[in-house]
């Protein structure tokens, strides 16, 4: 599956951040402004750890500065002039994450403070009433622990059965043994659009046909696919979409669940207190309309403000650009890292047609965790660990990998201090 520039990829005239079509991220640095930073050893900050969290555009950061300093208060309440003020722009942000995903009504989409909490959303509201003893769940055994502990929880609150689908030794879902599992007539699938460890670019669009023929609904995880491959979730066709916001550029506590209207009207809330509500009365309340039915509280506004700026910025970039600039230094650093260090374990795989910005590995004898600290001293920033996929860790014999992981802000310079930084990784440890 290819993955080429959409033709709906905004204009690019003008935009000094692209040149020739393609994304030119030693420009895109200079909107990033902890990238022109030093570590405490005077290094330049090499971030590779995007898929644990992105760093953030001063469109984005500025866009929260400016809710802060001249228009905070609440949303949907005051009948004031920055009351006013702060309910657009809450709800401009709305739109711009609608449009992002190509939903297709914006109260379709219900702001969380991450993709855990989307998921949670939905297997407490969806999953509490719709899962009966006995019935199916299929998920898959690449699921970071959010797409996953909450099915389990359901599962064992109703006495259901979760079931998985397996992955091959490098990493690709099997979709023979998925369509053994749909016989089950499971009432639920969920996975993950782009596996956080892996970086396996899932086939969601088949998937989501293949479980409707079965008589399933689909959620789908798209923390590490929004802010990497352009999603549409009208094309994709599932029913749920949850992702975070931190991963895309825009801030930590801002984070979205797109469902289908319908399925939004059956279900009951999740939160209740202030804003969800229509009517309330001593002993009986009437629900608000979508999304604020889901929405209890007074929300994050400044980092939904911040979502909706983050949102735009990537829709400027185009996230068919996006992908095509991910998938090249993918095709540089793959075959650069194997040159330079041919001893090194590389996990996932090797078709960067199905794979996103994300290289796990491991150098032959060093503790991951050794590794990373030992990266860190030249200034590059890698997460080590289980990233949150123990089964996953598991069914790949692991115990844990480094990953190094992209955005749209990535150079090939990045990947070269990747190189050099492994090769004093062995120096120190005398491989
Ligand atoms: N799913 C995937 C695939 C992820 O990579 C992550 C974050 N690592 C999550 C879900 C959970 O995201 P958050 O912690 O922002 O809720």
């Amino acid at each position: 599956m290819t993955i080429t520039a959409r033709p709906d990829d905004p204009a690019a005239a003008g935009n000094p951040r692209i040149r020739d079509g393609r994304l030119v991220p030693e420009v895109i640095r200079a909107d990033f402004p902890i990238l022109a930073t030093t570590t405490s050893n005077g290094k330049p900050l090499v971030y590779l750890d995007s898929a644990s969290t992105s760093q953030k555009p001063l469109t984005v950061i500025e866009a929260m500065d400016e809710y802060y300093r001249g228009y905070n208060a609440n949303v949907h309440r005051g009948i004031y002039e920055i009351g006013e003020r702060s309910t657009a722009a809450y709800e401009r942000a709305r739109a711009a994450v609608a449009r992002l995903l190509n939903a297709p009504d914006a109260h379709e989409i219900i702001f969380t403070r991450n993709a855990t909490e989307a998921i949670n959303l939905v297997a407490y509201s969806w999953g509490r009433r719709n899962i009966e003893p006995g019935d199916a769940i299929v998920l898959t055994e690449m699921e970071h622990h959010a797409n996953l502990v909450p099915w389990q929880l359901l599962a064992q609150e109703k006495d259901g059965d979760l079931e998985f689908i397996p992955i091959t030794d490098d990493g690709i879902l099997r979709l023979d043994v998925f369509e053994v599992l749909l016989r089950l007539k499971p009432k639920l699938v969920a996975f993950t659009h782009v596996s956080n460890t892996l970086g396996t670019i899932n086939p969601v669009a088949d998937m989501t046909r293949m479980a409707h023929e079965a008589g399933a609904l689909v959620l789908v995880d798209g923390a590490q696919a929004v802010p990497h491959v352009p999603v549409d979730v009208q094309a994709i066709g599932a029913d749920f979409y949850a992702f975070s916001g931190h991963k895309m550029v825009a801030p930590t506590g801002s984070g979205a669940l797109w469902a289908r209207r319908e399925l939004l009207e059956a279900m009951p809330p999740f939160l209740a207190g202030g804003e969800m509500i229509r009517e309330v009365h001593l002993r009986r309340s009437e629900w608000n309309e979508i999304p604020w039915k889901f929405e209890a509280g007074t929300p994050d506004i400044a980092a939904a403000i911040g979502l909706g700026a983050a949102a735009d910025y990537l829709r400027e970039l185009g996230m068919g650009r996006v992908r095509e600039h991910e998938r090249e230094l993918l095709d540089y650093a793959l075959p650069a890292i194997a040159a330079a260090h041919p001893d090194l374990a590389l996990y996932g795989p090797m078709d960067t047609s199905i794979r996103g910005g994300v290289i796990p590995f491991n150098v032959p004898g060093v503790h991951p965790h050794d590794v990373a600290q030992v990266l860190d001293r030249s200034g590059v920033a890698v997460r080590a660990g289980h990233h949150c996929t123990m089964p996953l860790h598991e069914r790949l014999d692991l115990p844990a990998t480094v990953r190094a992981s992209f955005n749209v802000y990535t150079t090939r310079a990045d990947i070269d201090a990747l190189i050099a930084g492994i090769s004093e990784v062995k120096r120190v440890f005398g491989g």
